[in-house]
């Protein structure tokens, strides 16, 4: 009864708590007759396997400790009514069997609760995997149906430029149609960027391997970049360095693509009458290109995040339908292809960046290491092998 009390809130609760009190009376009455503790074994089992069903957290005492009560409780009861040598021969019985009975409800708690947490674990697991799956899919899948009415508009769009004579010859007319071109070529870039995402994540990017002159790239990218540098007022240097006009194994466009992004950066990244510079030099085995910027720099703790996919920093109100306007943040899409594209080549790219200073302006450095491959590789191990 006493202990009932003490352990047992409510009606309901003590009722049954009182039936499995009893149950393990009797039980300790066979263990202490017969002196084997093991009695008491399967009812402690089932207890500890009912209190683990209900939740972990829920503050419950564990086992042990509600043993422990009952023996204190009983030791007390049996010293107020028993004569002290009596009760010193029952306490000494009970011992023994307490001790068993503790070992083994801590042992199959403790069991209990490792595989109920291994089996959450593993759920949420499944779900993040699934969310992950979800989010690609996500991603490829409107990707694919935005490229459908956006090649209609198009269409819609060289048609229009033939119907309308002088359209090129009317100032109104003609700003209006660039307008136009220019809105629909950025969300073509952003859909690409989108389905390059999706095959990075997929494992499916496969590359061309064909000569690839670092000089070129470069060439290209600068002049490429230039009416961006004029309108932002910035300088872009490169510092001719040793390796830049070795032929190297690698996918041209790929390779282009991903000097573009880093390039387009720096000019965003970087206010009016910013200096840019590209350089690099030659290491065993490896060239490495450096894109250096007096931008606004990127925290320590964020050189990593900005590789992820969506990953870029700053808030959204900035976004910006412009590839190069200051600050105007993209969808974040740029740097995880990037990322992609020199490690399914076998290279690295990291990022050296004191941090993020707008007014200070520290800069940021990227750096890209690529193989010095002088043969194309294995048709196989181009496959992009991924990064998780
Ligand atoms: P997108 O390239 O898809 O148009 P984005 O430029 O915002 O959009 P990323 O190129 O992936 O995305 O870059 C991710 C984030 O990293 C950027 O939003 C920006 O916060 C930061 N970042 C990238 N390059 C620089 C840089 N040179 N200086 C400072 N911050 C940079
Ligand atoms: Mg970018």
């Amino acid at each position: 009864m006493r202990i009932s009390h003490r352990l047992a809130r409510g009606e309901g609760v003590r009722e049954s708590f009182q039936q499995q009190l009893g149950r393990l009376f009797e039980l300790l009455i066979q263990a202490l007759e017969t002196g084997n503790p093991e009695w008491l074994d399967p009812l402690i089992a089932s207890w500890a396997e009912a209190r683990t069903e209900t939740d972990l957290g829920d503050g419950e005492q564990p086992l042990v400790i509600i043993l422990n009560l009952i023996l204190q409780i009983s030791c007390e009861v049996a010293r107020e009514n028993l004569p002290p040598a009596e009760a010193l021969e029952l306490i000494q019985g009970l011992l023994p069997v307490y001790a068993h009975a503790v070992n083994s409800a801590y042992r199959l708690e403790v069991e209990h609760k490792a595989r109920r947490i291994s089996r959450e674990l593993e759920k949420t697991k499944q779900a993040l995997k699934r969310l992950e799956g979800n989010r690609s899919d996500f991603i490829s899948v409107a990707a694919h149906e935005l490229k459908t009415p956006l090649t209609l508009i198009e269409g819609y769009l060289a048609m229009l430029r033939e119907q309308i004579p002088d359209a090129e010859g009317d100032p109104q007319t003609r700003v209006l149609l660039q307008g136009v071109q220019k809105g629909t070529r950025r969300l073509q870039e952003i859909i690409d960027d989108m389905i390059d995402v999706a095959m990075i994540e997929n494992r499916l990017l496969a590359l061309n391997f064909q000569p690839v002159w670092i000089d070129r790239l470069i060439e290209m990218v600068i002049h490429e970049m230039s009416p961006a540098l004029q309108e932002r007022q910035q300088t872009l240097e490169l510092i001719p360095f040793e390796g830049m006009h070795e032929m190297i194994f690698g996918d041209s466009e790929r390779l282009y693509q991903a000097l573009r992004n880093v390039v387009s950066n720096a000019i965003k990244y970087t206010p009016d009458e910013g200096r840019i510079t590209l350089s690099g030099r030659l290491l065993p085995g490896f060239i490495e290109v450096t894109i250096q910027d007096t931008g606004i720099g990127i925290n320590p703790e964020d050189h990593a995040w900005v590789f992820e996919k969506f990953g870029r920093l700053g808030e959204t109100s900035l976004h910006s339908s412009g590839k190069t306007k200051f600050k105007g943040g993209g969808p974040g899409l740029g740097l995880p292809i990037t990322k992609g594209i020199i490690e399914a080549h076998g290279g690295a790219i990291w990022i050296e960046s004191e941090g993020r200073d707008e007014i200070r302006c520290p800069g940021t450095t990227f750096h890209i290491l690529l193989p010095l491959r002088k043969d194309p590789p294995d048709e196989r191990a181009a496959r992009f092998v991924g990064t998780e």
